[in-house]
């Protein structure tokens, strides 16, 4: 399916999605990388590489500019944060000092599924050049009247940071039937969205709460809509990826044939943040295996509930998500569902949800490792040679102190970071 997605790309889509995903600028610097332990396809390896026109090489060039003595450090990917919201303009302070987060943590693949356009444009020349974070944009998002997030928007707008115009065709667009889908289509590609974000919200109940102003914000699109969104995206070269709250739209989102998926189902429980009962939140085995089967990339998104303490007066809630996360993950898993890691976390990045994920034990240190320094820059930019170190791929790593295959925890023993060939400060 990906090669036939990228001659359609090309055929069709024109300058937008054959230049988006392409590697940025590299730095010109020719570097001989010594005496580092490898991350690869089998676990850890010693040896010597090379960074030649910002991709990594193991034949040593004619030409070495600089050798650098990595000290006996274990050598990864950067990191990858495959669900935030964070990256956009709000003032340049702010948006200077996520950034500089970002780069602290290693974390350089970001992907923000739902953004407000002109909040993009203000971040033109802070990312997405050489030696910058990569990040792919959503734009707005595609939901029904009064579907999630129409909420946040109106929050906005009445504190002021959001305008009328950042309604319908901003920050969302309104899709409550295939003649609004054709008629706004046009507009949403103008836009030069990375991947096009739609909404799932119970759309077992899609009929029941369509109209039911007490499931206001708690609604989404008809899922009988995402088949000919999918499409459209597709001859465009786009992908797309579902916000999901359920079993049930999980379902629906993989039928349909979405690439991404862009939580796990009940993340965040119901309209209360509770937990009454797991069941409609529990992915299917059979779902599970139709994502497998269609590649189908899935983000996890569920460290938000260690907010409550494991051992509070609300354990119990606490338990439930647990119990209900490590389910669900076990069962992709098991089914070698493609997993992603991303936080949704506005003040975060991708860091405590890994300490997460961790702390449910279903994934080994390496495993969890490979998910988010391998699997969720890929994830990002499947187009990209990113989230490998060997000959070819993008020259960008870390260099950590400590083997992080022992204990993800020593993630955070970053001694040197490179993007693009140019070494970071
Ligand atoms: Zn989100």
């Amino acid at each position: 399916m990906k090669p036939l997605l990228l001659v359609m790309c090309i055929a069709v889509a024109t300058v937008a999605c054959a230049t988006r995903q392409l590697a940025p600028e590299p730095g010109s610097g020719t570097y001989e990388l010594r005496n580092a332990h490898w991350l690869g396809p089998s676990g850890f390896t010693q040896g010597t590489r090379y960074v030649v026109n910002g991709r990594f090489a193991t034949a040593r060039p004619a030409r070495v500019d600089s050798s650098l003595d990595l000290s006996g450090g274990w050598v990864v990917s950067p990191f990858g944060e495959a669900h935030n919201h964070n990256l956009g303009y709000t003032s340049a302070t702010r948006t200077d000092s996520v950034i500089a987060r970002y780069l602290h943590d290693g974390v350089m693949y970001v992907q923000n599924p739902g953004d407000l356009p002109r909040s993009r444009d203000s971040l033109n020349g802070r990312v997405n050049r050489g030696g910058q974070l990569s990040v792919a944009f959503a734009n707005g998002l595609l939901t029904a009247t009064g579907g999630h997030p129409t909420g946040l928007y109106l929050r906005n707008l009445s504190r002021g940071t959001m305008t009328k115009a950042d309604g319908d065709g901003g920050f969302l667009w309104l899709i409550d039937s295939l003649p609004d889908l054709e008629r706004k289509w046009p507009r949403i590609l103008d836009g030069h969205p990375d991947i096009i974000k739609t909404v799932l919200v119970h759309s077992e109940e899609y009929a029941r709460r369509r109209n039911d102003t007490a499931f206001f914000n708690w609604r989404g699109l008809n899922p009988s809509l995402l088949p000919a969104i999918v499409s459209r995206a597709h001859a465009a070269g786009l992908r797309v990826m579902s916000h999901v709250e359920t079993a049930a739209d999980f379902h629906a989102a993989v039928v349909a044939g979405v690439d991404v998926i862009g939580h796990i189902p009940g993340f965040r429980g119901d309209e209360n943040v509770q937990l009454p009962s797991a069941e409609p939140y529990q992915i299917l085995r059979e779902d599970a295996q139709l994502a497998a089967e269609r590649h189908t990339w899935v983000v996890t998104t569920v460290g938000g509930i260690q907010t409550v303490d494991r051992q509070g007066p609300d354990s119990a809630r606490r338990r439930a998500f647990d119990l209900l996360a490590t389910h669900n993950l076990r069962v992709l898993k098991n089914a070698g569902v493609r997993l992603a890691i991303g936080s949704d976390e506005y003040r975060d990045d991708s860091v405590n949800e890994v300490r997460y994920l961790a702390s449910l034990n279903v994934f080994d240190p390496l495993s969890l490792l490979r998910l988010w320094s391998e699997n969720t820059p890929r994830a990002i930019f499947p187009s990209r040679r990113v989230g490998c170190l060997e000959d070819g791929c993008e020259a960008s790593f870390l260099v950590l102190r400590m083997d992080p295959s022992v204990d993800i925890a020593r993630t955070d023993s970053i001694l040197l970071r490179m993007k693009d060939g140019r070494l970071l400060r």
